[in-house]
């Protein structure tokens, strides 16, 4: 990078417009770019689109040194490299796939100062050798890219970036910039401290996205909903359908290509050139449909995705606001859909519980679901619950599903008293914890060969929720679980009250749930 002498505003406007072709920053870019090429410390949060790699290119051509971009996604570092290089930027980067002698010359053009930007991943730069190599070098700055992968809290954690904790100390002269696209108040906090970013100045944009409508839905007969969306409102454009497995990836793809619709899959059990050839055709292409996991989307960035749609329940709402950010980035309205239902939280709660990661991790992914399912549920703006989310204030939005058709609620205070009293009374006064199935039917005084034999027709509970047929009773429990008055344990999902059932139990608080909507199309298809 050249030496800038005074005036970086304008010297900042100045390679905006030469370099990237463009004539105004957007949102905080200016003042990033002000505090970093000044030599001062930034933490950015801003939304997937927002613009946070001008916020440590310009610094970098601004200053004298090579800007190092750390990054965790060595698969993208050729194509970022490459599209600088077309602007005339002297960008490189050292990661495993380069062989011995092509490394050794990206140093030699690092120690020649040469280079404007250099790429790495954080195992990379963590490296002795390699903290060597920067010692010998001009440095204009280190940006750390995805920055929330430090934290263990997030859902996204990468032992390697505990590693970026020795830059402030190593190389205290030079200035340090964090970007992520995901961060809670938690997150923040968490990469703030693990980072020693302390000093730094703090940029926190709206994580708003106005033009996406937010929609929630029962699931039923899940290939029929998206079928029903795309026909009815998305025919012929641009969009990505996200399944957990893929197996369902495959299906979905074949399902909507049988029915008309283009189509591709991707997942990672497809050979790379196949999953390669797929992104480049619907980056290209007009009205194709990408049906993927969520190892698709990575460094994506199309304009005129008009929907996302996802068929199964994302693991937290940072993966879910990361996935549907994709969506509408040129400004223009888009849809953001999901189905979802009881079976997605029964079965991610057990793939949880019975993993074989550690105990923190699996509270921390417990938390993470809790609050995806808060969302499912909110009986209140999907994009306030969203917003609060990641700590920002918002008005209700008027163009989400529950702002344009409120689900009516009902007091259901005394049913939860009463599920919660059985759980209690089952578990104090015989040792003993069920499934929905069997509570049930202790609530609603169905004697069976268990309950007859348990002796349950002489507990304090039996019968006392008959007003509820079956059906209300489980959605009654889908709604509590996701508000953590109700838990479900273990391999069998056993459900003990949860964390937040204390108030209601003592009638310090109501429960409103909301009566479940039926997606009536879905159900008049035959329910396949
Ligand atoms: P992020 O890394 O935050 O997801 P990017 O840095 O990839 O976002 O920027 C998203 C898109 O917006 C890119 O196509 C980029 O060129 C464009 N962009 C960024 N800043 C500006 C700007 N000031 N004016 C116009 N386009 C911009
Ligand atoms: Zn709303």
């Amino acid at each position: 990078a050249a030496a800038g002498g005074g005036g970086t505003e304008g010297a900042a406007l100045e390679i905006l417009s030469r370099v990237f072709g463009y004539d105004a920053f957007r949102g905080d870019q200016a003042a990033i770019i002000a505090q970093v090429a000044g030599g001062g410390d930034a933490v950015v949060l801003m939304p997937t689109g927002g613009g946070k790699s001008l916020c440590y290119q310009i610094p970098s051509l601004l200053r004298a040194g090579t800007g190092i971009v750390i990054s965790p996604l060595i698969a993208l570092m050729a194509d970022q490299v490459a599209a600088l290089e077309g602007v005339g930027i002297r960008a490189a980067y050292l990661n495993s796939t380069l062989e011995p002698h092509e490394a050794q010359a990206v140093e030699q053009q690092l120690l020649a100062g040469e280079l404007d930007l250099l790429y790495m991943a954080p195992e990379r730069l963590v490296l002795p050798r390699t903290q060597e190599l920067l010692r010998r070098a001009e440095l204009a700055l280190f940006a750390i890219d995805e920055a929330h992968c430090v934290s263990q809290w997030g859902h996204d954690f990468r032992p390697d970036y505990l590693g970026l904790s020795v830059l402030a100390e190593a190389f205290p002269g030079v200035p340090r910039i964090a970007l992520t696209a995901t961060a809670t108040e938690a997150t923040h906090r968490e990469l703030t401290e693990r980072l020693q970013m302390q000093q730094a100045a703090h940029f926190v944009a709206s994580f708003d996205r106005p033009n996406i409508q937010y929609r929630i839905e029962p699931k039923s007969a899940p290939r029929e909903q998206l079928l029903r969306l795309i026909t009815a409102e998305h025919e012929g454009e641009s969009g990505i359908v996200y399944c957990l497995s893929r197996r369902s990836v495959e299906q979905t793809a074949e399902a909507l290509v049988a029915r008309g619709i283009p189509a591709l899959p991707y997942h990672a059990g497809l050979d790379a050139a196949v999953r390669q050839d797929h992104q480049e055709r619907f980056l290209r292409a007009d009205g194709l449909i990408i049906v993927a996991t969520i190892a698709f989307g990575m460094g994506i960035d199309k304009p005129d995705v008009r929907f996302v749609a996802h068929l199964d329940l994302p693991k937290s709402i940072e993966g879910y606001y990361q996935e549907t950010g994709r969506a509408g980035r040129d400004g223009l309205p888009a849809t953001a859909w999901m189905a979802y239902g009881l079976g997605d939280v029964v079965s991610q709660r057990k793939f949880i519980d019975t993993g074989e990661s550690s105990e923190q991790f699996k509270r921390n992914a417990r938390a993470h679901l809790d609050a995806m399912l808060a969302l499912c549920e909110t009986v209140t703006c999907r994009r306030v619950q969203l917003l609060r989310y990641f700590g920002q204030d918002a008005e209700p939005c008027g163009n989400c599903d529950v702002c344009l058709s409120p689900p009516s609620t009902w007091d259901a205070t005394v049913a939860a008293q009463k599920l919660l009293s059985a759980l209690i009374r089952l578990d104090r006064e015989r040792g003993q914890k069920f499934g929905a199935g069997q509570v049930i039917e202790v609530l609603r005084g169905r004697e069976n060969e268990r309950s007859l034999q348990s002796r349950h027709h002489e507990l304090s509970v039996w019968g006392i929720g008959e007003e509820l047929g079956e059906k209300e009773w489980r959605t009654v429990i889908r709604q509590l679980m996701a508000r953590g008055l109700v838990e479900a344990e273990g391999d069998y999902g056993v459900l003990v009250p949860g964390a937040q059932a204390g108030p209601v139990l003592r009638g310090e608080t109501t429960v409103e749930l909301a009566v479940d909507r039926t997606p009536q199309r879905a159900a008049r298809s035959g329910g396949r």
